[in-house]
């Protein structure tokens, strides 16, 4: 854990946070400032800061992290209409928080990409 990310606070429980799906490997919350009418929030349960260096065992999390973004897109009710996967990786994606995490966005048309 790092003492200083929100997203750590929120995975042992420090910052209370409605948790809407958990398993070994990651949980999923609700986006604070929603993008879209569903904005969701795939984080891992352990802090990694960006996907390079992970080794290949840690890839099966990022795997799973997919498993678990498809698995609420469908519980959504998003998964026929469907939906956008973005994961913000450094300065220039204007990664805010430091801790990986995918963000599942849907529940409306969400136009190009800019
Ligand atoms: P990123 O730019 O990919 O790092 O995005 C971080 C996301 O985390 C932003 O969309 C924020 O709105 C969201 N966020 C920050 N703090 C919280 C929090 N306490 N609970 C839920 N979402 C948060
Ligand atoms: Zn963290």
């Amino acid at each position: 854990m790092d003492q200083d990310c929100i997203f750590c606070k929120i995975a042992v429980g420090e910052i209370p946070s409605d948790i809407l799906y958990r398993d070994d490997v990651c949980f999923v919350i609700q986006d604070i400032e929603p993008s879209a009418p569903v904005h969701l929030l795939v984080i891992p349960n352990d802090h990694f800061t960006y996907l390079d260096g992970l080794t290949v065992e840690q890839h099966g999390m990022v795997a799973a992290m997919f498993q678990a973004a498809a698995h609420m897109a469908a519980r959504e009710g998003i998964a026929k209409s469907g939906y956008r996967l973005i994961v913000n990786q450094g300065d220039d994606s204007g990664q805010m928080v430091d801790h990986l995490h995918l963000h599942v966005l849907g529940g409306e048309p969400l136009g190009a990409l800019a």
